[in-house]
């Protein structure tokens, strides 16, 4: 028999969400398909399983760890028929669960979390968001901390690893690169870490805000990889201060690209090269390197990404008075996590949707950019519909800097010339091996997939660490 709490649940979900729709969710599974966080857990998460018991049987969600689980990578929504924001129910959900008191279902999540999800800390940090559902981010913290030390002794207990000969590089110190070196080094293997930057962590050091990710935590998790016996070697570009013939000779058996997507895609538009115009990760970049950038008074951002909100709310941060998100479709086709987007607005800063660019103008500097406004028009090549210009409705607004972000590209120049890209530039892997066109050359990450998330590049990494070591295995029988 149903209690009244379980009748007061079902029917408050019944007006919040479309459980109509959520009952075409009982005969597909492409969100269980496309999970990274499936994929990095298996029978231990879900999602279909989650969305049909929020419809059947939502008080058993209410205790369940699964719930806890979802990293946010939207990869679900991306690919859902119906194009549901499945982290957003299971949000609302874990909300609910929170006031509610049930506290054992998040701890149990957080138990999984250290145990079987590669950099726990910063993952928790930059995937999990708990404190969206009204945990207390510093309690988690020290929940996730107590469950690191038990975790650690449990493993020292276990039979350590029989020490390999064989060496792997990795190139490229962000979260994919990590995971790797981490994964084999707990295997036995010798990993180093090649990291062209001074300090190690790619965007997770280089571009991601401090205040969702602040670098102690960072620093932490990046020495608990080299306790495990990653070796990392900063300062070092391969591909220039080492080429692969010389990680061939200097024997590595085996060699992981994780290098990321770092270039900031051109804008060609009239006024791009004034002073004052500049692309988001060169400035995300500069402020967290302890440049002191100055920003200026009224500040434009090109973009509607996740990169167009960090950069907009640093610049906020950094004392701007005006800071305008400019994107040319509508709230809706923003690509922006839409939690993001909010608490951008909430902390000030503006966004005028359906607005294009036209030129920067300015004299050596820039002082003021030239816009259409635009409607939606059909969908084009990618689903998305078009943003089509509306004739006669050019204006002008003044800025004294302009934020380009739209959108970032793989840069694998380096590479040597047999391995193969694919059209967009990205790197070409064997989905399944994660091999590249040449053999014994594994990638992963951002500069496989182009610009994504945290998670998935750590999924990445699990999935090539598994093939290297199949791979160094074969070569030793
Ligand atoms: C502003 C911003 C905010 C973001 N916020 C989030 C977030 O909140 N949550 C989330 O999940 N994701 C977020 N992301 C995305 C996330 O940071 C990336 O998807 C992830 O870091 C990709 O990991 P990776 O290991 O593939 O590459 P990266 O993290 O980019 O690391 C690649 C590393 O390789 C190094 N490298 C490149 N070329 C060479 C070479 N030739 N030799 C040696 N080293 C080299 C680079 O210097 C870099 O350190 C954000 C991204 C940006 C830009």
């Amino acid at each position: 028999m149903e209690t009244t709490k379980t009748t007061n649940l079902k029917a408050t979900l019944e007006q919040i969400l479309d459980t109509e729709k959520l009952k075409y969710c009982f005969d597909c599974g492409i969100c269980t398909a496309s999970c990274s966080m499936a994929e990095l857990l298996g029978k231990d998460y879900n999602p279909r399983r989650l969305l049909e018991r929020i419809v059947l049987d939502p008080d058993s969600v209410l205790s369940s760890e699964e719930l806890w689980l979802c990293a946010w990578c939207y990869r679900c929504y991306k690919r859902c028929p119906q194009a549901l924001k499945v982290p957003e129910i299971f949000l609302l959900m874990r909300t609910i669960s929170a006031k509610r008191g049930n506290f054992q279902a998040s701890e149990k999540a957080f138990k999984i979390i250290v145990e079987k999800v590669p950099l726990p800390f910063i993952t928790t940090l930059v995937c999990f968001h708990p404190e969206r559902a009204g945990l207390d981010r510093k309690k988690v913290m020290e929940k996730i901390e107590e469950l690191s030390r038990e975790d650690s002794k449990r493993r020292k207990k276990r039979k350590a690893a029989r020490a390999s000969g064989e060496k792997v590089a990795v190139v490229g110190s962000g979260p994919a690169g990590l995971t790797v070196a981490s994964e084999l080094s707990r295997r036995g293997f010798h990993a180093t870490v090649f990291e062209s930057l001074p300090e190690p962590g790619g965007m997770l050091r280089k571009c991601i805000p401090e205040n969702r990710l602040p670098r102690q935590v960072l620093d932490k998790e990046i020495q608990l990889v080299e306790d495990v016996g990653v070796e990392i070697r900063t300062g070092v570009v391969v591909g220039k201060d080492l080429s692969f013939e010389d990680l061939s000779k200097d024997g590595f058996h085996a060699i992981f690209i994780g290098t990321g997507a770092h270039k900031s895609q051109k804008l060609k538009m009239e006024g791009v090269d004034l002073k004052g115009v500049v692309h988001a990760l060169g400035f995300l970049w500069s402020v967290h390197s302890d440049n002191k950038v100055e920003v200026g008074k009224n500040i434009v951002v090109i973009g509607g990404g996740n990169v167009a909100v960090d950069a907009a709310r640093t610049a906020l941060n950094l004392g701007a008075k005006d800071v305008t998100i400019l994107y040319r479709r509508s709230r809706d086709e923003m690509p922006a996590n839409p939690w993001e987007v909010k608490e951008a607005e909430e902390a000030g800063v503006k966004i005028e949707f359906l607005v294009a660019p036209v030129r920067i103008l300015g004299e050596g500097t820039v002082s003021a950019i030239e816009c259409v406004r635009t409607q939606l028009g059909e969908p084009d090549e990618t689903g998305r519909r078009k943003a089509v210009p509306i004739e006669g409705s050019a204006f002008k607004r003044e800025a004294d800097m302009v934020i380009l972000a739209i959108g970032e590209a793989p840069d694998l120049e380096f590479l040597p010339k047999e391995i193969e890209l694919n059209e967009d530039g990205s790197l070409w892997v064997n989905p399944v091996t994660m091999e590249t066109s040449m053999q014994g050359i594994f990638a992963g990450g951002d500069a496989v997939t182009g610009p994504a998330s945290v998670i998935e590049a750590i999924c990445a990494g699990k999935q090539a660490a598994e093939s290297i070591v199949s791979y160094l295995k074969s070569r030793e029988g």
